[in-house]
């Protein structure tokens, strides 16, 4: 007999919240996580849309480590010179189910964890899954250091690099325009400064994108989230532009760090943590295979991420898969049956949620993104140029017509109704 109904690898979002749900339906589960705890490996910009989690623990926010609850939008275009921000906010964004909250990961999943363990599954860190077990050909449970350990079903929740689900045969070796490279600092602050910088309220907090300068032209921006009293900045660039760029990652955060636009945000601040990370952006394309007998994938090992320039999300799809593949499990338990005969229900149960619908939905934006590179440097660059113009006065006036023709002239009309209407429909 199997040591437990399932073994999870990786104690992110989805292991967690895959964990969580097995054990509440009674599943004897194991968690094993490579970081001393969980939280410890894990990187995100930071911000969590509450919608998923909310169907799982309803009411979550009022107990879990969230940070600030984001009322304030904001995008910004950026070049050397200049900052042009749209910045949205809406008293829409206070309902729960569509809410969402800042959070830093080395607070969030620790508690996440701890809901699966209260639950009552075993969680094991420091574990690293070294190797699937295998007895015939079927996997059988994971071998971590010396211990074996065995299971009916291995959920695969080891992040956007799965060496194990690579090792089953579940996924091919990551390509570099599938995947970015994000660096991040959690920036100390008082929560009374960033109130007064960002004209927030208590317990209000906003979030902020920014498209051009700070890739450098590369695909890629940056970000900006408020905490209670930090803000996390960072930087997410395309790894196969970034493997051809003589820049580093960690030089063009610190000149994002230093911009005008951003350095008297981050005044008097002090760095309490770096972090860099990678992430999936190759949204369907990188789909690996998702169930077969007694093992499933979820989360960023699934690719299950989208970065549409305006939002990142990949903790809400984490949180989505991991409770279909709960789900997926829970029935073959029921059934008796691991086989893929029964887990094969996952893709299902995942076609049939938002994970898949919004894989489906922007298939075609990770494509428009990559071959659009004029998003990052000559449109943000248009408009500085039509911004400066309209708002600069030396002399007689032009007609707004006349001053922003040489402009979109230089950028091009045609790439711009082309860019517009191709990305309207891949974003
Ligand atoms: C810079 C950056 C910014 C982002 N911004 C956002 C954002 O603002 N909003 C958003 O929704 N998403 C964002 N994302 C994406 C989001 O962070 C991920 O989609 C999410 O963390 C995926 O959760 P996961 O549980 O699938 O994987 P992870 O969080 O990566 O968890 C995987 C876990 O598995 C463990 N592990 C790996 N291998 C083993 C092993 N062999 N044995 C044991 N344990 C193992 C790891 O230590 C880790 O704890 C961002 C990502 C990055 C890098």
């Amino acid at each position: 007999m199997a040591d437990y109904d399932a073994i999870v690898v990786g104690a992110g979002l989805s292991g967690s919240t895959a964990a969580y749900c097995m054990a509440k339906a009674g599943l004897s589960v194991l968690v094993v996580e490579r970081g001393d705890a969980a939280g410890t490996k894990n990187v995100t910009g930071g911000r969590l849309y509450a919608h998923s989690l909310e169907k799982i623990i309803p009411g979550f926010a009022d107990e879990a480590p969230v940070e600030r609850k984001v009322v304030r939008e904001r995008i910004s275009m950026m070049t050397d010179e200049s900052c042009f921000t749209a910045d949205f906010s809406s008293s829409r964004f206070q309902n729960p189910a569509s809410a969402s909250y800042t959070v830093l990961r080395a607070e969030f999943d620790p508690w996440l964890a701890g809901k699966a363990e209260e639950a009552g599954c075993d969680v094991v860190c420091p574990a690293v899954a070294d190797e699937l077990l295998r007895e015939n050909g079927k996997i059988t449970g994971i071998k971590a250091g010396d211990d074996e350990l065995t299971a009916e079903v291995v959920l695969l929740a080891d992040g956007v690099n799965s060496l194990l689900a690579q090792k089953a045969g579940l996924k091919k070796e990551l390509s570099p325009h599938h995947v970015a490279v994000g660096a991040k600092e959690v920036v100390e602050l008082s929560g009374g400064v960033i109130n007064d910088r960002f004209n927030l309220n208590e317990g209000e907090g906003l979030a902020q994108l920014f498209a051009g300068s700070p890739s450098q032209g590369m695909v890629g921006g940056g970000f900006l989230y408020t905490n209670k009293s930090s803000l996390c900045i960072g930087m997410v660039v395309t790894v196969a532009h970034m493997a051809k760029s003589p820049n580093r990652l960690p030089d063009m955060l610190e000149s994002f760090r230093q911009s005008p636009a951003l350095k008297p945000l981050l005044e008097g601040g002090k760095i309490i943590e770096y972090s860099a990370h990678l992430v999936p952006e190759g949204g369907i394309n990188m789909t690996p295979t998702l169930s077969a007998d007694n093992v499933l994938v979820l989360g960023d090992a699934a690719g299950f991420c989208l970065n549409l320039g305006f939002t990142v999300r990949g903790m809400d799809y984490a949180i989505g898969s991991g409770a279909l593949a709960a789900e997926t499990v829970i029935e073959a338990k029921e059934k008796g049956d691991f086989s893929n005969a029964v887990l094969c229900g996952y893709q299902t149960r995942l076609e049939n949620s938002f994970v898949m619908q919004d894989m489906r939905t922007h298939k075609n934006a990770p494509d428009f993104i990559e071959h659009t590179p004029r998003m990052f440097k000559e449109y943000p660059e248009l408009v500085e140029n039509i911004f400066a113009d309209m708002f600069t006065v030396s002399g007689p006036s032009k007609l707004m017509l006349k001053k922003a023709l040489p402009y979109v002239r230089k950028a091009g009309l045609l790439n711009l109704m082309l860019d517009g209407f191709k990305g309207s429909r891949a974003l």
